[in-house]
């Protein structure tokens, strides 16, 4: 018996669910014959608390407590399916018993989230019959260095936090750079609103971080690691305490690895919350005690990172792609998605939206499939009306391109991002211009205040916004918009300020009647 152990199902009540479960086996003496599992995100949030039942395959969907007794006398029982707690598809008015059938798995293609919902991150055994650490072992034996680089280089993996750079290409300068100590850095700090990709695959699936991480090591010549992650994550810090804990006591972190001359190490250091913190040498200051402030670049982390030393950083999304590459081969990575963004992407679909969730598709997909198909369109029958993807430092993406095939490049030329993943909807009730006050907002407060453009313009920036959406903003605050938001983009010191007036040049561009609207509205 599977029970989701994600934050999403945990909040709508899985521990209980899941607790029920042991007690109730117990009481029956069932307790030796069944096991009752905490997975990770099954990604269907919505539906929460999610149960799997195994060998059946019958995924039950907003299980409550007291619906436990119910499926152990029944479905455990006298094997009969518990019809009313299966997912009841509103489009075709059908129950579904396998989540296969369901239309918000069927669009998608699981390689970062393949363990989600499917092992007990909590047990390396479960990582392990999963092919979990055979691809550092192929690694360790029986690849050089060079090879491992030139797989990752082949795929055409690209950095899934953010500027999306070429993953390979990171590694292979940092191979490069000769020094005594290098350093292989999980960047963990997710800090988007809305955004819950990395925090779910670290609860979900955490060995596949550090296997990656390992490799990394192995290739680039380091012998330690380094997870940032931002503290408000408790239970993916519990996961992967216990993770690096079972992986070192079964050789596979550590001193010689699998018997090579290979060792590496992996420890945390905990972020107090600070977006600029997700800028990778704001992270590296943080980790060394130092102020959470990016620095001037270059030189680059792969120059001078952590400790001055030679430094990979990643972050977990593109960390959990490394250990497929090396099992299926570039080509096989290369034949997902689309020529310049290889793969897949993970996203997390929130706002007004029926399915809110943790979703994974092929690069390319069209807008509209994730919205209606996997989404199952918007909520109390609205319209919908814009995207955000890319968090705060995206833009919104309006109606009128729902066809758009997402991709990096797809994304910025319609002056948004991938950024790590967030993607929330808005319907025709939202006021675009609220909406690029309220991202502003966000990055007014967490701007580190280091470099003039960002920290007095995005404030500036936000005041005309106030402004205008409480009636006293004019035609020239329209211009001024425009103009400051270019000044910031072009002469801020790190992405957080660059990129922080995205959401107002976005809504500006899609959305300038909305603008107009408040302007007269003062009239
Ligand atoms: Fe700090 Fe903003 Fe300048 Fe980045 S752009 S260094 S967050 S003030």
């Amino acid at each position: 018996i599977l029970v989701c152990g994600g934050t999403g199902c945990v909040s709508s009540g899985a521990t209980d669910v899941f607790d029920e479960f042991e007690r109730i086996l117990n009481e029956e003496n069932l307790s030796n014959e069944i096991q009752v599992v905490k997975t990770g995100c099954f990604g269907f949030c919505e539906q929460g608390p999610i149960v799997k039942i195994y060998p059946d395959n019958i995924f039950y969907v907003r299980v409550t407590h007291e619906d436990v007794d119910l499926i152990i006398k029944e479905h455990v029982i006298k094997g009969r399916i518990v019809d009313k707690l299966l997912y009841h598809d509103p489009i075709k008015g059908e129950t579904e018993s396998e989540h296969r059938h369901i239309p918000f798995y069927q669009s998608q293609l699981r390689i970062a989230l393949r363990n989600c919902g499917i092992i007990d991150p909590e047990n390396i055994s479960d990582y392990i019959a999963v092919d979990g650490y055979q691809a550092l072992g192929n690694a360790l034996c029986d690849m050089s260095r060079e090879e491992v680089i030139n797989i990752i280089k082949a795929s055409g993996l690209r950095g899934r936090g953010g500027a999306g750079f070429p993953t390979g290409v990171k590694w292979e300068a940092a191979y490069k750079n000769e020094s005594d100590k290098k350093y292989v850095i999980c960047n963990a700090d997710e800090g988007d609103p809305g955004a819950f990709m990395d925090r779910s695959i670290l609860e979900g699936d955490p060995h596949s971080v550090l296997e990656a991480m390992a490799i990394c090591g192995y290739a680039i010549g380091s012998d330690e690691g380094v997870i940032y992650i931002r503290a408000e994550y408790p239970l993916a810090v519990q996961r992967l305490e216990i993770a690096i804990a079972q992986a070192e006591e079964y050789g596979l972190l550590g001193d010689n690895i699998l018997g090579t001359d290979f060792s590496f190490r992996v420890s945390l250091s905990l972020g107090a919350g600070a977006f600029v913190c997700g800028e990778e040498t704001s992270l590296m200051n943080s980790v060394q005690g130092l102020r959470g402030e990016p620095r001037v670049k270059p030189p680059f982390p792969a120059q001078k990172g952590l400790w001055d030393k030679p430094s990979n950083i990643n972050n977990v999304e593109t960390y959990a792609n490394i250990a497929p590459i090396l099992l299926n081969g570039s080509d096989w990575f290369r034949s997902i998605g689309t020529e310049k963004s290889t793969g897949t992407k993970v996203f997390a679909l929130a706002g007004k939206i029926n399915n809110v969730g943790l979703v994974e598709v092929p690069m390319g997909i069209p807008l509209r499939d994730i919205i209606y198909k996997i989404g199952g369109g918007i909520r109390n029958g609205k319209e919908f009306k814009a995207v955000q993807t890319g968090g705060p430092s995206g833009g919104c993406i309006p109606a009128s391109m729902l066809d758009l095939k997402i991709d990096y490049d797809s994304l910025q030329a319609v002056g948004s991002m991938m950024g790590s993943g967030g993607m929330i909807v808005m319907d025709e009730d939202d006021c675009m211009v609220n909406i690029a006050k309220y991202y502003l907002d966000f990055t007014v407060e967490e701007s580190c205040g280091k470099c003039t453009p960002c920290r007095i313009g995005n404030r500036r920036l936000l005041e005309i916004l106030e402004r205008i959406t409480s009636g006293k903003g004019t035609e020239e605050d329209l211009g001024e918009l425009k103009e400051l938001s270019e000044v910031i983009q072009d002469c801020s010191l790190c992405a957080l300020g660059q990129t922080a007036p995205n959401p107002v040049v976005s809504t500006l561009k899609y959305f300038f009647d909305e603008y107009e609207a408040h302007v007269k509205e003062k009239r």
